[in-house]
């Protein structure tokens, strides 16, 4: 089932019907911008100051402090990192905080985890028993690292959260019909999954079209994830009703989207005592 909502206007989706089979009050605070909020990182095509304005207006519209945002500087790759107090607000208006070259961050803190993204697939994990949440990037490159199987794995080391344990949402990324790769590409997969690739189809004249949506599913339930517990949508970041960004689309021009993650509100009061 599709758990995003957009909200009353258009600038942000909320990933208010994850996980289906957890109470809304226990579900974690998570969505994605849309274009309409504008871009989400530094770049040289705008002041600063302007990109530190959204991520506050964002922070305000989620109900979460500014100081707990936390982002990282992604890489394309497969290392998570596990945010701790100290870490809370890291990369938050300067990039040269943000935590170093990992495309995963977990947490058990009230920290408002944030990466971004233009067609690359946002991935949410959540453990209520434990109330830890992660946010993934995967694009090819990180699919072929199975960065997803290793946010899992982290999930276990950091925390003892059990696979059986987690609930993943796949957010909107690029799409099955609109990615098209190449030779290389197909390689790195298979290297990953074996010869044949969930999600990886020939076109036909040596070029293949990916669904990192499906891909990447395959690899979380491969990491123990049962399978009724990973949901996700069919949304697609190049469809321009989808109001979202598309490096594929739009070239250099692409903005980038926050996508965010935190604990629910209230967790301390409805979160189970005892050892998780
Ligand atoms: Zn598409």
């Amino acid at each position: 089932m599709d758990g995003l909502r957009p909200s009353e206007d258009g600038t942000l989706f909320r990933l208010v019907g994850w996980p289906a089979d957890v109470p809304p009050e226990r579900r974690p605070v998570a969505g994605l911008t849309r274009v309409s909020f504008g871009n989400f990182v530094f770049s040289d095509d705008e002041p600063p100051k302007a990109v530190v304005g959204r991520r506050q207006a964002l922070a305000a519209r989620l109900g979460v402090p500014f100081e707990r945002w936390t982002s990282a500087r992604q890489v394309h790759g497969n290392r998570i990192a596990v945010v701790d107090e100290g870490d809370i607000g890291r990369g938050r208006d300067d990039p040269a905080t943000a935590i170093d070259a990992v495309d995963g961050l977990i947490t058990r803190t009230e920290a408002l985890l944030v990466l971004f993204f233009a067609d690359c697939l946002p991935i949410y994990l959540y453990a209520p028993k434990a109330v830890a949440v992660g946010l993934v990037h995967a694009g090819w490159r990180g699919t072929a690292a199975n960065v997803a199987a290793e946010a899992v794995r982290a999930f276990a080391t950091a925390f003892g959260v059990p696979p059986a344990d987690l609930y993943a949402y796949l957010g909107p990324g690029i799409c099955g019909r609109d990615y098209e790769v190449d030779e290389p590409v197909a390689g790195a997969l298979r290297s990953a999954y074996g010869p044949e690739v969930p999600g990886l189809r020939p076109t036909g004249s040596g070029k293949y079209r990916l669904d990192l949506a499906e891909t990447n599913r395959f690899a979380l339930l491969e990491a123990g994830i049962p399978a009724h517990r990973v949901e996700w949508t069919r949304r697609c970041t190049t469809e321009p009703e989808a109001g979202l960004y598309s490096y594929r689309r739009d070239g250099r021009a692409a903005g980038r989207m926050a996508a965010f993650i935190a604990l629910p509100p209230g967790h301390r009061e409805s979160a189970p005592i005892g050892p998780v």
